[in-house]
């Protein structure tokens, strides 16, 4: 920055400004501030190479959480500034948007900060939660040198939601709305009716799993899913991991970006493309697939191929 341009600025500019370089910088580092994004909204994004995203909701007494950190790190990080900002509200409630443990991997540390929290998920997930705690527990280990949540100590939901619900705080009211992503794979997601400020959880990051050992997830109900929610007008978009907010353009880009990957797809497939082809073929760069290409397409190439089958019968 030009030195003699600063003396143009008035202070609170000048704060502003380095206010904001401060927040790109903490982009790339490994903790962050938690900072009020709506009236009693709280939007805290979290560091390192997972940069997951919580909310919290203040209420008059108490303050809900939706979706922990994965890292000890940022877990703790979250719980300091949270006392720091409201030294006389606990967190009572925890909200876990989908059974995927980067989610849920700190309720331990928030039980161990606060005391007795009310933990609500999706009803029928718990074995889901269960195994995805296995398959990424090494995960957690790498980025939490200390291990201050040892697998057994993983703390899981005490209640189990099987439809809609709504949470009240302060004045407002935050609907969670199920969506049944695909068979193995449901999710909550929260919608602020006043502002339109909608939660995505991991519906939108940025890219693609289709499959986490087995557990799979449907491409073509995705973009289905996703692009129901998106029909409805919306404010701020909070995805469940990444830096920074994406703008609607960028959902809806990313949604027609998985809808032409299908139907290329699709075209290939009943031209006859072989599963090998197809898998090393490097038709559509657009997507970003998490955990690699070649389990991701092999996936994507079985479900089409199916659906395909299913729609000549
Ligand atoms: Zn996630």
């Amino acid at each position: 920055m030009n030195l003699n341009r600063i003396g143009t600025l008035s202070l609170p500019f000048l704060m502003l400004f380095m206010y904001y370089s401060n927040a790109q910088q903490n982009a790339s580092g490994s903790i962050k501030t938690l900072y009020e994004i709506e009236d009693h909204v709280y939007l805290f994004q979290g560091g390192g190479t997972w940069a997951l995203n919580s909310i919290i909701l203040e209420g008059k007494d108490t303050l809900t959480l939706i979706d922990t950190h994965f890292s000890d790190e940022n877990n703790l990080a979250l719980i300091q500034q949270l006392k720091d900002t409201f030294p006389n509200k606990k967190v009572g409630t925890i909200v876990i948007s989908h059974p995927h443990a980067d989610h849920f991997m700190g309720v331990k540390l928030f039980k161990d900060a606060f005391g007795e929290i009310e933990v609500i998920s999706i009803e029928g997930e718990r074995n889901h939660m269960k195994q995805t705690a296995k398959i990424l527990y090494n995960a957690y280990q790498e980025v939490s040198p200390n291990q201050l949540v040892k697998l057994h100590e993983i703390v899981y939901p005490n209640k189990q939601m099987g439809k809609d619900f709504t949470i009240h705080f302060s004045d407002r009211v935050a609907q969670f709305e199920l969506v049944d992503q695909n068979e193995s794979w449901k999710s909550l997601i929260m919608y602020l009716p006043d502002t339109h400020l909608i939660y995505l959880g991991d519906l939108y990051w940025g890219g693609l799993t289709l499959d986490i050992e087995g557990f799979g997830a449907s491409l073509i109900l995705w973009e289905k899913e996703l692009r129901n929610i998106m029909d409805r007008k919306t404010g701020k978009i909070i995805p469940g991991h990444g830096v920074g907010l994406p703008s609607r353009d960028t959902i809806l880009t990313f949604l027609d970006d998985i809808l032409s990957f299908i139907n290329t797809s699709k075209a290939f497939i009943e031209q006859g493309m072989q599963r090998e082809d197809y898998i090393t073929s490097d038709f559509h760069k657009e997507i970003i697939f998490f955990g690699g290409r070649e389990m991701n397409l092999s996936q994507a190439y079985d479900e089409i191929k199916t659906a395909i089958e299913n729609e000549k019968n």
